[in-house]
């Protein structure tokens, strides 16, 4: 038995500084000559981008075809490297981030993975961006699953693959920002730490009942105690 803890990255790990919702959009007027300015505006707080995606492809009545779902991804993850890189890129990890992670890699309890929203390669590519993804060695994405209530269990099995440590329910702890983490944990029998750093804050996260609620992560000697012990 071993402990298990899977981060969320949006609002958890770090920001994108919007890069990641205009290289959706970017994608969706490139592929469907349809102006940004149309679209309802995206919802991406805890959602996957296979949810996304398809109200998207709604919105521009294009059939949720497989190959077409692979263009567009092609292309959004074109017009996210680019803006990820780009001179006006705004984005930063999110306070604490990397020492807690350094911390969690030292004192070597616990296994670190992810569980996203994101697209394996989208997520590769944002933490790539500020050479986070050492940290982490395998997860459940947003290619997995659109339904993020299923990517827990995806998360886990693939983790178990890696390490050879099997994982006790109770054993994982889901680091995440948003209710959809919250209730992600909860549908998989795990607990949810929320931290407060993305579209919500710790006050608003409260009604939602994670295992512990933090406004941030900034201290690194009270998060890694909180998931470790
Ligand atoms: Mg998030």
């Amino acid at each position: 038995m071993a402990r298990l803890l899977l981060f969320d990255i949006d609002g958890t790990l770090l920001d994108t500084g919007g890069s990641g919702g205009a290289a959706l959009l970017d994608a969706v007027e490139e592929m469907f000559g349809v102006s940004r300015d149309i679209l309802r505006p995206l919802e991406l707080a805890g959602a996957t981008d296979g949810g996304v995606i398809q109200g998207l492809f709604d919105q521009v009545s294009h059939p949720l075809h497989q190959e077409s779902v692979k263009d567009y991804f092609e292309c959004y993850l074109r017009h996210l490297e680019r803006r990820l890189h780009s001179s006006e890129f705004t984005g930063r990890t999110l306070p604490g981030v990397f020492e807690l992670m350094q911390t969690l890699l030292q004192k070597g309890q616990a296994d670190i993975g992810l569980l996203t929203g994101n697209i394996r390669r989208g997520a590769e590519l944002k933490l790539k961006r500020f050479d986070l993804q050492p940290f982490f060695r395998e997860g459940g994405f947003g290619d997995d699953a659109v339904d993020r209530n299923l990517l827990g269990p995806i998360a886990i099995q693939r983790m178990s693959e890696v390490t050879g440590n099997s994982y006790t329910h109770d054993e994982v702890i889901i680091i995440g920002d948003t209710p959809k983490d919250i209730a992600c944990a909860k549908a998989c029998g795990a607990r949810c730490l929320a931290v407060g750093t993305g579209h919500f804050s710790s006050q608003q996260l409260q009604p939602y009942q994670a295992w512990k609620t933090l406004d941030n992560l900034a201290d690194t000697g009270l998060v890694s105690e909180l998931l470790l012990s």
